[in-house]
C-alpha cells in the first residue's frame, strides 16, 4: 500500500510545545517496521500549488500565511509559530491528502501519515491548522471532474469546525463529527452532523454512538468518496482529549468506520488528526494500528 508522509518538512518549534512534531517520522518507521508498508510505498508529498489554497480559504487570508503577517490575534489562534517551514510543511501536508484521496478514488483506499487539520476554515487558520487538507482535497478532485459527493467522517475528539465551515453547507458533501462534549472548540460551527460524546466514555458507548452516527449518515451523503479523520485524541491517556477510549477501542473504531465505508463501495482516504499523548509512542501505536486497518482491507472494493 502506497502512503504518503511530509515527516522531513520540520519547523521550529520551542521546547515542549504541545504539537508532536516527532511522531510522524516515528510513524514512518513503525509502519516499516511492522511490515505494513515496504520503505518505497512511502512517498514524500509535493507541496501544493497556492492557487488550490485559494481555491477554498480566503485568498487574504493565504496571503498573509505566505508573507508571514498573520496578526497578533491569529498567531495566537494557530497555537504555531510562523515560519516559512511551517508553510511549507502544510503544503506537503495538504498534498499528501489529495494524493490520497487520489489513490482512494482509484483503488479503494488511500492514506496520508498526516493531514486531518479540521480546524482551517475559510477565513481562519487555528488550532494548529494551516490549511483544510480535505476541504482542499474535495475541491482539487471535482475541479479534475473525479467526484462529487463527499462524506467526512471526522473521530477527533476535539470538533471540525474548520470542515463545517467549508463543506457544511455544501448540498454534495456530508460533515459528521463525533467529538468529546467538552472539548474546544466551545464557539462551534455546525456540521451536518454533530455527536457530543460525554466526557469520560469508554469503548462501547463510543462505538455504539458512532455506528449510530453512520447508519444516520450514510444513506444521506450518498458518496463517492469519504475521508476518514482517525484521530489518536479519544485515547484515555491523551493530554488534550477528554474521553476514554482503549486502543483497542480505537482499532475496532479504524474496523467499523472502514468496513461500513467499504461495504457501501465508497472509496475511503484516512488521514490521521490529533493525537497527544504525554508519551508520543502512544500516539504513534494508536496510528499505527490505523494504518495496518488499511492496509489489511487494501483490494477490498
Ligand atoms: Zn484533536
Amino acid at each position: 500500500m502506497l502512503v504518503w508522509t511530509h515527516d522531513r518538512w520540520r519547523f521550529p518549534l520551542p521546547a515542549r510545545h504541545r504539537f508532536p512534531l516527532d511522531k510522524y517520522a516515528l510513524l514512518r518507521e513503525r509502519v516499516v517496521a511492522d511490515g505494513t508498508v515496504s520503505p518505497d510505498e512511502v512517498r514524500e508529498s509535493d507541496a501544493v500549488p497556492w492557487e488550490w489554497l485559494e481555491a477554498v480559504h480566503e485568498p487574504a487570508l493565504m496571503q498573509r500565511v505566505r508573507t508571514g503577517r498573520l496578526s497578533v490575534r491569529e498567531q495566537r489562534g494557530l497555537g504555531l509559530p510562523w515560519s516559512d517551514a511551517l508553510v511549507e510543511r502544510g503544503r506537503r501536508s495538504v498534498g499528501g491528502t489529495i494524493a490520497a484521496a487520489s489513490l482512494a478514488l482509484e483503488n479503494g483506499l488511500g492514506m496520508n501519515l498526516g493531514g486531518g487539520t479540521h480546524h482551517a476554515g475559510r477565513s481562519f487558520a487555528r488550532g494548529f491548522c494551516l490549511f483544510n487538507d480535505v476541504a482542499v482535497a474535495l475541491s482539487r478532485l471535482r475541479a479534475e471532474g473525479r467526484v462529487r459527493r463527499a462524506l467526512v467522517v471526522d473521530c477527533d475528539v476535539h470538533q471540525g469546525d474548520g470542515t463545517a465551515d467549508l463543506l457544511g453547507r455544501d448540498p454534495d458533501s456530508f460533515t459528521l463529527s463525533l467529538h468529546g462534549s467538552r472539548n474546544c472548540p466551545f464557539q462551534r460551527i455546525a456540521s451536518d452532523l454533530d455527536v457530543d460524546i460525554p466526557s469520560g466514555t469508554g469503548d462501547e458507548p463510543y462505538l455504539h454512538a458512532l455506528d449510530e452516527a453512520l447508519e444516520h449518515a450514510l444513506p444521506r451523503a450518498r458518496a463517492e468518496l469519504a475521508f476518514y479523520l482517525a484521530g489518536a485524541d479519544p485515547w484515555e491517556g491523551d493530554r488534550l482529549g477528554r474521553l476514554r477510549l482503549t486502543k483497542t477501542g480505537l482499532r475496532a473504531r479504524d474496523e467499523l468506520v472502514l468496513d461500513r465505508l467499504l461495504d457501501e463501495g465508497i472509496p475511503v482516504c484516512v488521514v490521521l488528526a490529533g493525537g497527544y499523548a504525554e508519551d508520543i509512542r502512544d500516539t504513534v501505536d494508536i496510528n499505527a494500528a490505523t494504518a495496518a486497518e488499511v492496509a489489511r482491507r487494501t483490494g477490498a472494493l
